[in-house]
């Protein structure tokens, strides 16, 4: 065959680590480059696919089919979103067309088909056709589908013969119509109806009402017809009068919905302040970076309260303003609100939101804004990382050390980590904020491979909570459970809320209580599918693992042994919730959790109460701890900060300390001192200790020795390989042909021991979990290279012995939460 031609590799969305390769027709040539979609056969069935360049190699088994179509539409992506995608498949070892996926909104990445429809000229040519003609028996398909139209690919997939040249042919003549639709009618583009003028062709005679809309038209221009409609009585009548005298025409425009925000209206600030000192000299650095137009990492430390987000806005307002783009990336969707308002009340950039608390619908609209290159700035949570944005100058990170910026299902990988990625790749400006770095983060600034910018003290010099670590083992007990409340917490409580003043109170588990034992039998409620406790969840008296969702209804007896002896122990939100109740009956509370806030515009809802003072008391899961700037709140308590020490996890410590420092810089934040009672049956635990210093860097000094030690981040890097099955014999069988295969890998290149290091295979802390068998094996390395590669070789080698179904593998490249 010619040497002319060519050969393309395409990215499917399916679970596989590799792509594929087709040949390219020479009349689709011109249309072609990498980031189109293109549909293209797999097997008998037909997939829509990203371009991604020219095959580097060619498969030699199988043979090369040619694609179908090239997809003209929206959804393609451009060459610089490609090469980030690329790499996020490659360094977090995630199939590259999950990959892709996941950077559309939802609803565009099904959709994949083009709807053909018979138009009135086609039926027309439907009576003069012969009929065996090719033309003929297309327009009898089409015909038989009615208005529903037809797809393009189930079309091309009747024929055997390749039919679309000669759809094109019918396209032209006016015989096809095609309606490009989305399998999911929710994300479909919004009109509205305008109206305007026609150009006149003959008088004709008008009536009064008539002639005042044409008059208005005349001097208007094009108008919504709501708008008519609110101007003249009858608009619809008169309008329908007039288009059928040929005088006006209706026509519909596309808008974008806008998302709402609820109470966002009190939240927009008065006129910008004078930065302060340290604001400044951290503006100026970043400036300067941005004019050198290359790529800058920076580290913005500045301890809570001390204006960090002020420098992020001046930041993004000196990118915009150099006509280049930002993404201000959040940890949590309710603090993107917040920060809406404060864009919206200080300048005129339009910007767009992205994040999954948006329906399906505006999450296209603002992804669309984003791609039409109409949005200046991206505000958004993880995923928008991936926002289709041209001329990125700024990508900022707030709360950079946020666990949440890691992806834990489907496709993992870090939001903060693809930042800095991008920002490189774009030639922008990072910057990284926190008032508790990672440790990840504060070592790079420690090695000069970010620039430290810090803001040590509190905006006006207010000072820092003061914090006071209560030792609940000296708490008597009342039974067989200590109260939840120390007393001095409780007095605390009441006289903030007799001084007209706010309190957080902050338990890091949601639900009422965390197990049920028969005192009678020691039966406890257990999760069948995940072998952890069921939590217990009031109002509608439900046992329900978190894990998995698995749900009963309580029974008020022992399901074992009958008794009526049910003890609930452990507290959670709820409980926490219900109990303050008691105690201060009169006192409006609310809580927020993942319980309360799955209504869209939840958090919003409750930060706007809080604003507004309705309400005095919130409680609330680490969802509190973040970023909210509430100037009443004077008071936080923690009841039970052991919580998250306790986890079997590297980071546990150095979570604990982020958890509580953030909680307790949500105190004393207006005029007013604020004031923090931790209670702990650990007092003594370093990460409390330095908590209630509020000292992130002796935090810092005494974590790292620890880490280096033990050989973990930021010294080395990991790799978790995760394998998960329900059947324990399937598993343990992998689990040794693995150890085996590692060991023999170690044997065979000594050099190897040098770089890596392999723990396990173990059963992981949570063994069972959704009714499967989970273990892991722990890799470690000094460089990433060799370690990646390493891993990689292993899994290709062990999907080889392990085909298909049975044992599933999961690579978690840089894991966060390790349970
Ligand atoms: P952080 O993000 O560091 O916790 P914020 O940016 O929320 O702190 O700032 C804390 C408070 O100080 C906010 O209410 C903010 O409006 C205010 N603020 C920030 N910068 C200044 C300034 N230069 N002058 C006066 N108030 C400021
Ligand atoms: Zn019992
Ligand atoms: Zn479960």
């Amino acid at each position: 065959m010619s040497s002319a031609r060519r050969y393309i590799e395409v990215a499917l969305p399916l679970p596989v680590r590799k792509t594929f390769t087709y040949e390219v027709p020479p009349d689709l040539e011109e249309a072609l480059s990498p980031g189109k979609r293109v549909l293209v056969p797999l097997g008998r069935r037909l997939l829509t696919g990203f371009v991604l360049g020219p095959a580097p190699t060619l498969p030699t088994h199988t043979a090369i089919l040619p694609i179908r179509e090239v997809l003209e539409e929206e959804v393609s992506l451009s060459p610089k979103l490609l090469e980030l995608l690329l790499w996020t498949s490659a360094y977090y070892m995630q199939p590259v067309g999950e990959v892709i996926k996941i950077s559309l909104p939802a609803g565009t990445q099904t959709r994949s088909k083009e709807t053909l429809l018979l138009t009135e000229k086609g039926i027309d040519a439907l009576g003069i056709l012969g009929p065996e003609s090719m033309e003929k028996r297309i327009l009898d398909e089409m015909a038989k589908k009615g208005e529903e139209g037809i797809s393009s690919a189930s079309l091309i997939r009747k024929f055997s013969s390749p039919i679309r040249s000669i759809l094109g042919k019918m396209r032209k003549k006016g015989w096809v119509g095609n309606k490009e639709d989305l399998e999911r009618p929710t994300v479909r583009e919004k009109t509205i109806n305008w109206v305007r003028l026609r150009p006149f062709q003959e008088v004709v005679h008008l009536t009064g009402r008539q002639k005042e809309v044409v008059t208005f038209l005349q001097t208007a221009g094009e108008v919504p017809v709501a708008e008519l409609k609110v101007r003249f009585k009858n608009a619809s009548a008169v309008l329908a009068k007039l288009k059928t005298h040929g005088l006006v025409e209706i026509f519909p425009r596309e808008v974008f919905r806008q998302p709402s925000w609820e109470g966002l209206e009190d939240w927009i600030d008065g006129p910008p302040f004078l930065l302060t000192e340290d604001q400044n000299a951290a503006l100026r650095e970043i400036i300067a970076a941005l004019d050198s137009r290359k790529y800058q990492p920076f580290l913005l430390h500045g301890v809570t309260g001390s204006g960090k987000t002020e420098v992020y806005l001046r930041a993004i307002d000196e990118a915009l303003s150099r006509g280049r783009q930002a993404l201000l990336l959040v940890p949590e969707i309710s603090l993107t609100g917040q920060l809406v308002a404060y864009f919206q009340g200080r300048t005129s950039y339009p910007l767009a939101v992205l994040h999954s608390g948006l329906s399906a619908g505006e999450r296209y609209d603002e992804w669309r804004k984003v791609k039409k290159g109409l949005a200046r700035l991206v505000i958004g949570a993880r995923s928008a990382i991936f926002a289709p944005l041209e001329s990125l100058g700024i990508i900022i990170v707030d709360e950079e050390h946020d666990p949440s910026y890691k992806q834990d299902d489907k496709v993992r990988y870090h939001a903060r980590d693809l930042a800095l990625v991008r920002g490189k790749m774009e030639d922008a400006v990072v910057v990284l904020g926190s008032a508790t770095p990672s440790l990840e983060s504060y070592h790079n600034a420690r090695e000069g491979k970010f620039r430290l910018l810090s803001l040590p003290s509190r905006i006006d010099g207010r000072p820092l909570p003061e914090i006071q670590v209560l030792d609940m083992r000296l708490e008597p007990g009342e039974g067989r459970e200590r109260p939840l409340f120390s007393r001095p917490l409780r007095e605390a409580l009441e006289e903030t809320i007799a001084r007209g003043e706010q309190a957080f109170l902050f338990l890091n588990r949601r639900g009422f209580s965390t197990f049920v034992l028969c005192r009678d039998c020691g039966f406890t409620y257990r999760c069948p599918n995940c072998n952890v406790s069921l939590v217990y969840h009031l109002p509608d008296r439900t046992f329900r693992c978190h894990y998995c969702d698995y749900t009963l209804y309580a029974a008020d007896r022992c399901p074992q042994c009958a008794s009526s002896a049910l003890l609930l122990y452990g507290s959670g939100t709820q409980r926490l919730e219900e109990e303050i109740k008691k105690m201060l009956p009169r006192v409006p509370v609310t809580r927020m959790d993942r319980d309360t806030t799955t209504r869209k515009g939840s958090h919003q809802k409750i930060l706007g109460q809080l604003r507004r003072g309705e309400v005095n008391l919130l409680v609330g899961t680490q969802m509190i701890t973040k970023g909210h700037d509430l100037p009443r709140v004077t008071l936080v308590g923690v009841p039970a900060a052991d919580l998250s020490l306790n986890l079997p996890d590297f980071r546990a410590g150095e979570r604990t300390f982020q958890l509580l420092t953030q909680v307790a810089g949500r105190a004393g934040r207006g005029d007013l001192p604020g004031k923090v009672f931790i209670q702990s049956f650990n007092p003594g635990h370093y990460s409390i200790q330095m908590a209630r210093g509020q000292d992130y860097t002796a935090f810092f000094e005494q974590e790292v020795p620890f880490r280096r030690q033990m050989s973990y981040p930021p010294f080395v890097r990991l790799v978790n390989l995760r394998f998960e099955d329900n059947s324990e014999k399937r598993i343990t069988r992998f689990a040794q042909a693995l150890e085996e295969r590692v060991q023999r890998k170690f044997k065979e290149d000594p050099r190897l021991g040098a770089q890596l290091e392999a723990l396990g295979p173990a059963v992981a802390p949570l063994g069972k979990l959704k009714g499967r068998h989970r273990y892991q094996m722990l890799f470690k390395g000094k460089e990433w290279k060799p370690l990646h590669e390493f891993v990689e070789r292993l899994l290709v080698e062990m999907e080889a012995e392990f085909p298909r179904g049975g044992v599933k593998l999961i690579v978690d490249v840089d894991p966060v939460h390790m349970l």
